[in-house]
């Protein structure tokens, strides 16, 4: 069975205090989250912070964006390595903001996932249309696309290992959630794109996940979880979505 996973994506929010009090309470009710595993995936410099805070707990962490490069001259960026060195378990790469803000490609996205597995770290891939592709009925086809990507560049093993995110870019920090019949839609379709691998990745949905949305999204058969941006920095909230799982 594929596992349910709950991601945090905390974006560029939080403060050393901020982040204390969200840990603490997320820790103390982890004990209610029986059916999901939940991580979240903060800003780099409070890595180690969230590393020791959470060392013991079943609270998983990551980053938000990884480098393609091992290591040498290439400043401001942070290494698959040094990210495994402080305990992160997973990485969040082709968000759209970044595919976004930063012009990062299919290509650079893919190679982003391969230097995350090199560096033994789980990439969390996000895929997704925009509005104005969604209206020209061009999602499934931009969804094959930047799958396609992903596949050209990793092993049929290293395919096998991946979490996928389908986020709708239209869905993302606007309160607009894609309905569950058309989150479901994509996530078959990726699932049928994903072939033998596809039993095996799980496939969350991102955009304005909130706890009175959760369930219905989770009902369906091809969504294993979720990406949650805004609603993780509420811990009771980010606990009743993972709780939402069945
Ligand atoms: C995200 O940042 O990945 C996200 C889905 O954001 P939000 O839940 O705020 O829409």
């Amino acid at each position: 069975m594929r596992p349910s996973l709950i991601v945090g994506n905390w974006k560029m929010n939080g403060s050393r205090a901020e982040n204390s009090k969200l840990l603490a309470s997320l820790k103390a009710q982890l004990a209610n989250v029986v059916d999901a595993e939940l991580a979240v995936c903060v800003p780099f410099v409070y890595i180690p912070q969230v590393s020791e805070f959470l060392e013991g707990s079943k609270l998983s962490y990551g980053a938000q964006d990884v480098s393609v490069h091992v290591d040498g001259a290439y400043t401001g960026e942070v290494s698959p390595s040094m990210l495994n060195d402080f305990g992160c378990r997973y990485v969040i790469v082709g968000h759209s903001e970044r595919r976004q803000y930063h012009k990062e490609s299919d290509l650079l996205v893919a190679q982003k996932a391969l230097a995350a597995f090199q560096g033994k770290l789980v990439p969390i891939v996000c895929l997704g249309e925009t509005l104005e592709q969604r209206e020209a009925a061009e999602t499934l086809d931009v969804i094959s696309r930047q799958l396609h990507s992903i596949q050209a560049v990793l092993s049929d093993e290293l395919m096998s290992k991946l979490v996928i995110a389908y986020e709708p870019v239209w869905a993302i920090g606007t309160g607009l959630t894609a309905s569950p019949e058309q989150a479901q839609e994509v996530h078959s379709f990726i699932r049928q794109k994903l072939g033998s691998a596809g039993d095996k990745v799980p496939l969350l949905y991102g955009g304005s996940v909130k706890a009175s949305n959760a369930k219905a999204l989770f009902s369906k058969p091809d969504i294993d979880g979720a990406l949650v941006g805004g609603a993780s920095l509420d811990a009771d909230e980010f606990i009743r979505i993972a709780k939402a799982v069945q």
